[in-house]
């Protein structure tokens, strides 16, 4: 029996045989054959359906409804189901490209979709600058809480996007910012391979201005059997040495460890248990970590840079990516705020650390929108460095709001502006109020304008999880059907705007 591609192919208009057939607009490159058959997306009005052509015996294991199609007279079946829970994990079961996998030391942009619509976008840009190994799937559990997302949503969509473009060059999943042992078990269950384990609850800021005798004490205090050393042994190897890290020396004297060991100590031993709590959750399937030390206090000094990678060696922990505090700012969603030398020496030194102790790659966090840092980032670091992004993409889904529904991201400006203050709260933000840009002060042709100004845009940022999941007085959700809705109705303008946006991010670090 003729395999079913050959047969709507032989046809002068396939898509339009299977859009007569499904009811649906057919996304061109999900067509996917599989197993003599052919699975495809469609869009029936708000909703994606998926779709499978084939032999009337195929038993494939979606959830499908099931009719007969005849083609060229050959009886045929199709099913149409929802892109559900079920049918994703049957999906990626079924065809491999589709399920995300470890990607080791490749240079690679980790594109954050907290609405679950930007993957098709994403795509676009990867295919308009290639060069980045990307992460499609990837949240903070601190995102997923405020936008009422499960680690299962974000690891679904990034399935579905990946089918709708027919990306079949693989990606990675994040599960970002993981603090806790059930952070851990939760995003396991749902099938990521990245994780990010970030101690910052653990880690002591005063220890950089601690006075002598406080020093002291809080040495004597660390969790020595947990950290499986004593103070003793750890002044014995590390005290007043000089590391050798490639293309310089590194020296740390007695005090400079004393306090890079009570500022990360704690955060040193929980990060090894959470190690290997995850190893022993994932038993043999492959998983990947990322150390993430950036939402400190204090800018992460090379010297304890290398005691904590050191530290962590000893306690047997591996990883591929490593994120510190570099200094100066990194602000939500626009550019760098610092002074680009002491970057470009800061970034040198944790460049020459994580060559010479890994190699291991060094993760940007906050990583979007910061322009004038790529260039050094990409020289310094070369193919060793992972671009991380996360909520620069929810705006440029609002920046398509405001080109296409004027009404409703006025609403959603004005709101923003309202809730700033209240929602800034665990961001590292400086927008002022009195400098935003109000609805009432824009023409429709300049509200796009309001993504683009400093202030207005933080503010925008930072309030998206209130966005997402303000209620009306009724109990109905204020905001987010109509965004989704808007955002769906004006898909292609939502992935060209993200296909440009990100073909920014990523052409510095290509061909370097
Ligand atoms: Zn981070």
């Amino acid at each position: 029996m003729a395999r079913v591609l050959d047969l709507i192919s032989r046809n002068r208009d396939p898509i339009g045989l299977l859009e007569h057939l499904s009811g649906g607009t057919v996304y061109p490159h999900s067509i996917t054959p599989l197993a003599g058959n052919v699975l495809f997306l469609c869009r029936q009005g708000a909703s994606t359906r998926l779709g499978c052509l084939g032999q009337p015996d195929t038993a494939l294991q979606f959830q499908l409804t099931r009719a007969e199609a005849d083609i060229d007279r050959t009886l045929l079946t199709l099913g149409l189901g929802e892109t559900n829970a079920h049918n994703a994990a049957a999906l990626r079961a079924l065809v491999p490209h589709t399920a995300s996998s470890c990607l080791g030391l490749a240079k690679s942009v980790g594109l954050g979709d907290r609405l679950g619509i930007a993957t098709p976008g994403h795509i676009r840009a990867l295919r308009a600058a290639p060069g980045m190994r990307p992460i499609l799937a990837q949240q903070s559990i601190r995102e997923m809480e405020r936008t009422a997302r499960t680690p299962q949503d974000v690891i679904d969509a990034a399935t579905w996007g990946v089918l709708q473009e027919g990306w079949t060059d693989g990606y990675g999943s994040d599960a970002d910012h993981l603090k806790t042992r059930a952070d851990i078990d939760v995003c396991a269950a749902a099938g990521f391979c990245l994780y990010t384990l970030d101690p910052r609850d653990h880690v002591d800021n005063a220890a950089d201005t601690d006075d002598a005798a406080t020093l002291s004490a809080k040495l004597d205090a660390l969790p020595w059997s947990r950290l499986e050393t004593s103070l003793p042994a750890l002044r014995a190897n590390d005290a007043d040495q000089s590391w050798d890290i490639g293309d310089r020396a590194l020296t740390c004297n007695d005090e400079e460890l004393a306090r890079a060991a009570v500022k990360y100590g704690s955060a040193i031993a929980h990060l090894a248990e959470m190690y290997r709590h995850l190893l022993s959750v994932m038993g043999d399937r492959p998983f990947e970590v990322e150390i993430s030390v950036d939402e400190t206090e204090t800018p992460t000094r090379p010297v304890e840079h290398l005691f904590i990678a050191k530290e962590l060696q000893r306690l047997g922990v591996r990883w591929v990516s490593l994120a510190p505090r570099f200094v100066g700012r990194f602000e939500k969603g626009v550019d760098y705020i610092g002074d680009l030398t002491a970057f470009e020496q800061d970034f040198a030194w944790h460049a020459s650390i994580a060559r010479a102790l890994g190699p291991y790659k060094l993760s940007l966090h906050s990583g979007s929108d910061k322009f004038s840092i790529y260039p050094i980032a990409a020289r310094l670091a070369g193919d060793l460095v992972h671009l991380k992004t996360a909520g620069t993409s929810y705006l440029e889904a609002l920046r398509t709001l405001a080109r296409v529904d004027s009404p409703l991201f006025r609403e959603i400006l004005a709101f923003a502006i309202e809730h700033y203050e209240q929602d800034k709260a665990s961001y590292h933000v400086s927008a002022r109020i009195d400098r935003m840009l109000t609805p009432g002060a824009l023409s429709d042709e300049q509200l796009p304008a309001a993504l683009d100004q400093f202030d207005t845009r933080q503010a925008l940022h930072v309030t998206f999880g209130t966005v997402m999941t303000q209620r009306t007085s009724f109990g109905a959700l204020r905001f987010r059907d109509r965004i989704y809705q808007a955002a769906t109705l004006y898909e292609e303008e939502h992935y060209a705007a993200l296909r440009s946006h990100f073909v920014r991010h990523m052409q510095p670090f290509i061909n370097t």
